[in-house]
């Protein structure tokens, strides 16, 4: 094993459509399943982690959200993709569900849901770890693994970009895409 990658979903492999609860909405990103595919050939283990409080905010329920799930496992299944861990944050502190109310560890940029995986999936702790995501709270939650991080310009990338930068925040790198960033990720772990 090279590495783990946590992947972000909405914005980064799918098109971000904002609380997303049509299965029929799911639409990966241009080579998003390609980029996936050369991780996982390369040795990386695909982690996906995602930030789902419209759960919280009655937004969708917890059937609707599990209907997109599987939809989004049948999209990149069907382009050869399995990926090794994908978990849901329901969470809101300020959601209008009590069930999923809380002030929990799991919402990005909390490490919960990482921590439990790499637990799960025996991970040595000497593993590298890599982060892609479209939001500032992805790349928060990867400098507190230890992470590499990539912002990739998909999804709310490009605005998120420019408000980092104004709040002194970066990303290791800003790319285009999935596609940019698998290519860095593999290149990155060749130097190491
Ligand atoms: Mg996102
Ligand atoms: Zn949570």
């Amino acid at each position: 094993m090279r590495g783990i990658v946590f992947l972000d979903r909405d914005g980064t492999l799918i098109e971000e459509v904002g609380y997303l609860r049509d299965p029929s909405a799911v639409r990966i990103l241009p080579g998003a399943a390609e980029a996936s595919r050369l991780l996982s050939r390369e040795g990386f283990l695909l982690a996906v982690v995602s930030n789902q409080a419209g759960l919280a905010k009655g937004k969708f329920t917890a059937v609707e959200m599990e209907a997109v799930h599987r939809a989004f496992l049948a999209a990149f299944e069907t382009e050869g993709v399995v990926f090794d861990a994908v978990e849901y944050c329901p969470h809101h502190p300020e959601g209008a569900v009590e069930a999923y109310r809380r002030a929990c560890g799991c919402r990005k940029p909390g490490t919960g849901l990482p921590d439990g995986i790499l637990r799960r999936l025996r991970v040595p702790d000497s593993c590298p770890r890599f982060v892609v995501g479209d939001k500032m709270s992805d790349v928060s939650m990867g400098v507190r693994l230890g992470a590499a991080t990539i912002l990739v310009g998909t999804g709310y990338g490009n605005a998120e970009n420019v408000s980092g930068e104004r709040a002194g925040i970066a990303p290791d790198v800003f790319l285009p895409g999935m596609r940019e960033a698998a290519g860095w990720i593999v290149s990155h772990g060749k130097d190491s």
